[in-house]
């Protein structure tokens, strides 16, 4: 019977081993076969285990990116909050400018208050039942947004240029001198005395300071928007073309220069060059003033 020798080589020890030679051949392929297997498995487990370590590196890597994130959320969102809460600040500093500015003009913004106090049932309330809201309102822009708001009401002729009450309308009335005919008014007039301060009714600029026909000494004040108003018949003219007014400033004193038949402010608001009805600007949520009749 041949036999084949065979040879065994471990790290520790080698030794020989005779077996038959045909079951040598038989064995051969699974020999073979097994070594292959082997050297595969070892590759397939090479490949493995560098993915895993190299996983494992990748998320050691985020971990420390997140961690860095999140020391930088931290940071942003005090930065943020402390942003916001000056943001916050300057709103309402100019709410309150914006309140002052509109109560100056004669339009108030604050309705009287009739809420009865927590805990007991309010007989005129209503509305569908929310969820009470949670998030806090981004109020970077509202700061700019009301800034902008009160430079828009700035310009825009609100309020009384005096206090003397309406001795005439907008619109047709009958000849002043005469009390018969009919003729169109463009403006309103105030009642006054000689003398009284006359106030512009909008920031702006000084287009016209002098005599014009039958409106006598005159000031006329260009707004923004296309705006503009015009004091007349005054006694005393206290400004000069071109020059820059806020809404409050004196621009002359009451008198009856010009077409006028007594003392009294004829006061006009255009747009564009149109003469539209000043009592729609005289506030904003007040009735329109009853003409006052002697
Ligand atoms: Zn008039």
């Amino acid at each position: 019977m041949a036999r084949s020798t065979v040879l065994i080589v471990s790290p520790t020890h080698t030794r020989s081993l005779e077996i038959d030679a045909r079951l040598l051949a038989w064995l051969r392929p699974s020999l073979i076969g097994l070594s292959v297997a082997t050297v595969l498995l070892t590759g397939a487990l090479a490949v493995v285990g560098q993915k895993y370590l190299s996983e494992g590196a990748t998320s050691q890597q985020q971990i420390g990116h997140l961690q860095q994130e999140l020391g930088h959320l931290r940071q942003l969102t005090s930065a943020e909050i402390n942003a916001k809460l000056a943001s916050l600040k300057k709103s309402e500093q100019v709410i309150v400018e914006l309140q002052t500015y509109l109560q100056a003009r004669g339009v108030h913004v604050r309705p009287v208050s009739i809420e009865p106090p927590a805990g007991q049932p309010n007989p005129a309330a209503g509305g569908p039942a929310l969820p009470i809201a949670r998030s806090v309102p981004f109020t970077g822009s509202f700061a700019h947004d009301a800034h902008s708001l009160l430079q828009a009401i700035q310009a825009v002729p609100l309020g009384l240029p005096h206090a003397g009450p309406l001795s005439s309308s907008f619109g047709a009335r009958s000849n002043p001198f005469t009390g018969r005919g009919s003729e169109h008014h463009g403006g309103l007039d105030f009642k006054g005395t000689s003398g009284e301060p006359v106030q512009v009714t909008a920031s702006g600029k000084v287009s016209f300071a002098g005599w014009r026909g039958g409106y006598g000494k005159v000031v006329e004040v260009s707004h923004a928007h296309g705006h503009a108003t015009l004091y007349g018949h005054l006694s005393r003219v206290d400004v000069e073309a071109g020059q820059t007014l806020a809404a409050g400033d004196v621009v002359g004193l009451l008198g009856s220069t010009g077409r006028s038949t007594g003392p009294h402010l004829h006061y006009e608001v255009l747009s564009r060059g149109n003469r539209l009805d000043p009592q729609q600007f005289l506030a904003l949520n007040a009735a329109p003033i009853k003409p006052w009749m002697e």
